[in-house]
Parts: structure tokens; C-alpha cells; sequence
């Protein structure tokens, strides 16, 4: 079968070849795919800056967006052939940890977890792949083609679980206003989540044009561009900050109501510095009971949760957030950034 492979820590080692059938130690589903969702992690792991392979392993198959139809199950697995499913991405520590043990492991403490086509183990970027069925969820066939969308949601999902949880430090906890900045399928995501919620939507992006603002609207929020300040008189309860860019990060942590949360999920290259007044930062931050927390990936929890979120949405919005599909043999234009880009799927042209 054909798979997108990388070499580990190599940049410009991607390539489409031909692989064995996957491994039956990945599981008893056998899973044939229906689309590939690419994301920034993907194109970091091209350029070398990320991603290892099996330990045994030369070459990491890429890919952890998955989205794929059961083509053989164990009998009384749950799953039966013709579901549509997308594999969980990370995997529990062996030791495991505390968090590992209770299925939490996107809150692994020791860090010896191992994710799909990201790290240590082989992704979901090849037309087969296994699955063991619980780190299988089943997706809604009525959501078609954006079913790739779940693996994204699930840690949109995750994020704002955290947030409530948080927020729930004080029982008068009772948000109104919302920013979300980046309008990518990450910041789009938490809009959409931020709407279903019933809040005050606003979303910042550097972007004037193309989708994103339409797609913003049409959730009924409102679109900012331009310069950073003028979110300063914003005050939202709520910031989901999805750039990863510094003086965003900045800018957004400043930017808040009293007793607001921040919930970083960009991932920054790193490297670049920004003077900024620390500790006026640490001074607002304590008389205003701010709260600001990172958070990654997600638990399967958080995929069932993301599932019920793609269920509610309008399926025309959702399909509009695919803005690029290409065929298998053109997977190296999915890895290409375009301006107009919001998510990009490599379609495996099985019709979800
Ligand atoms: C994936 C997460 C993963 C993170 C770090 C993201 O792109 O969506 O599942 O935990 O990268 O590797």
C-alpha cells in the first residue's frame, strides 16, 4: 500500500512509497482511509524540526487527522465493517503514569507517551491502517468528509473542558464575552464551541480577507484585524489563543476581564523574544484573579465530546472549513500553505 513517510529529524525527507500492510500489534480494526486532515505539526515533521519514529524504525508514516472506514473488526469489538471512524492520536506511557492510568493521557506526567504519525508510532497518512478499538471513535456518517475535522475538535474540546473547569474555581462563574485569536481550523473550532455555548463571539486574525471573516460571521461573531491594540478595550471572560505567536500571546493575556481565563493551544517554534513589562503583567494577573493555561491533545472523552459538537453544527459551515482536497499522489500540495487556506485534506477518494 502507498503512505506518506519521513525520515526521523529530516527535513525535505518526505516521501509517497510503497510500505508493507500495517502491523497487526496496531490493533484489530483494519481500517481503510477516507481522508487525511494536514495541520502545522505535519508541516514541522516535514521540515525536520519534529517527529520520531518507532524506535526500531527509520521512517515515521505522517499523518494523525484521520478519518477512515472499518473494513475488518473482531467480532464484539463494538465496530462493525463499514463504520466511519477516526483513530485516536496519543497513547498511554507504559509505566503508566497516574494520569495514563485513568485514561488521561493527554495529561501524561512523564512524558513517555506516544502519538500517531507524530511521535513513536506510525500515523493514519497510509490507504490502510490499524486501529485498536478503543482508541477507535465512530463518527457520524451524515458529517461526511468533515468527519476529519473530530481530530482537531477533540482538543478544542479538551481546551474548553479545562476552561469551565477552571472557571468553576468560583461559583459565580458565568463568562459573557469570548476572543478567540487565529481563525484557522483551531481558532474556528473554539468559535464554533464558543457559539454553542451561547457567548459573545469575537475572533482576531491578521487576515482581512478570504473565508475567515465570512466564516466568522456567519457564526455570528465578530471578526477583528489590524492592529493588536485596538483589542485592548475588549475585556473578554474567555481568550483562546490558537497563534502561538508571542506578542499575541501578550497581548491577549493583558487584554482580559477580572477573573478571566486564558487557555493557550498554539505551539510556538520558539526562539524569538519580545520585551515585555513582567512584572506589571504578574500585577494584573493577581488583582485581577487571572488565570492563563496551556493545553494539548485530548482523552477519548474529548473526542466524544468534539463528536456532539460536529453533530450540532450546520454541516454546510463545518464543509466549508474545507477550503483544499487533493488526491494521495498530490499530498505534497496539502502540505503547501496557501493564503486562503483554513483546513487542507488529502481525500482518498472513497466518498465518506
Ligand atoms: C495534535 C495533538 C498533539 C500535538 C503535539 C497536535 O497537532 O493535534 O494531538 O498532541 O500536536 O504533538
Amino acid at each position: 500500500m502507498r503512505a506518506i513517510t519521513v525520515a526521523r529529524g529530516e527535513a525535505g525527507s518526505a516521501r509517497l512509497e510503497s510500505v508493507p500492510e500495517p502491523s497487526d500489534a496496531d490493533g484489530g480494526l483494519v481500517v481503510e482511509a477516507v481522508a487525511l486532515g494536514v495541520c502545522g505539526t505535519d508541516r514541522e515533521i516535514v521540515a525536520g524540526e519534529h517527529g520520531e519514529a518507532a524506535p526500531d524504525r527509520k521512517r515515521l508514516i505522517l499523518g494523525h487527522e484521520s478519518l477512515g472506514r472499518v473494513r475488518e473488526a473482531p467480532e464484539g469489538c463494538g465496530f462493525r465493517p463499514g463504520d466511519l471512524v477516526v483513530g485516536i492520536v496519543r497513547r498511554p506511557d507504559p509505566v503508566p503514569c497516574p494520569a495514563c492510568a485513568a485514561g488521561e493521557w493527554d495529561m501524561c506526567e512523564n512524558g513517555l507517551y506516544t502519538e500517531r504519525g507524530i511521535r513513536g508510532r506510525d500515523g493514519f497518512g497510509s490507504e490502510r491502517f490499524r486501529l485498536e478499538p478503543e482508541f477507535a471513535v465512530r463518527v457520524d456518517p451524515a458529517l461526511g468528509l468533515a468527519g476529519v475535522l473530530l481530530e482537531p475538535a477533540s482538543v478544542l474540546a479538551k481546551a474548553w473542558d479545562h476552561i469551565d473547569r477552571i472557571g468553576g474555581r468560583t461559583r459565580a462563574w458565568s463568562p459573557r464575552r469570548v476572543l478567540v485569536t487565529g481563525a484557522g481550523p483551531v481558532g474556528l473550532l473554539a468559535a464554533l464551541m464558543a457559539r454553542q455555548r451561547n457567548l459573545e463571539l469575537h475572533v482576531y486574525d491578521r487576515v482581512e480577507d478570504g473565508p475567515k471573516p465570512g466564516l466568522v460571521r456567519d457564526l455570528g461573531g465578530t471578526y477583528h484585524s489590524g492592529a493588536l491594540e485596538d483589542l485592548a478595550g475588549l475585556a473578554p471572560d474567555v481568550v483562546v489563543e490558537c497563534t502561538g505567536a508571542g506578542p499575541v500571546v501578550l497581548a491577549v493575556m493583558r487584554c482580559t476581564a477580572r477573573n478571566a481565563v486564558v487557555c493557550l493551544t498554539g505551539l510556538s517554534t520558539g526562539g524569538r523574544t519580545v520585551e515585555f513589562d513582567a512584572a506589571g503583567l504578574n500585577r494584573s494577573m493577581v488583582l485581577e484573579n487571572d488565570v492563563v493555561f496551556g493545553s494539548v491533545n485530548a482523552n477519548r472523552r474529548h473526542y466524544e465530546l468534539a463528536a456532539e459538537v460536529l453533530a450540532r453544527a450546520d454541516r454546510a459551515w463545518l464543509e466549508r472549513l474545507i477550503t483544499r482536497r487533493l488526491p494521495l499522489d498530490r499530498w505534497r500540495e496539502a502540505l503547501e500553505r496557501r493564503p486562503d487556506d483554513v483546513k487542507v485534506v488529502v481525500d482518498f477518494g472513497l466518498a465518506a
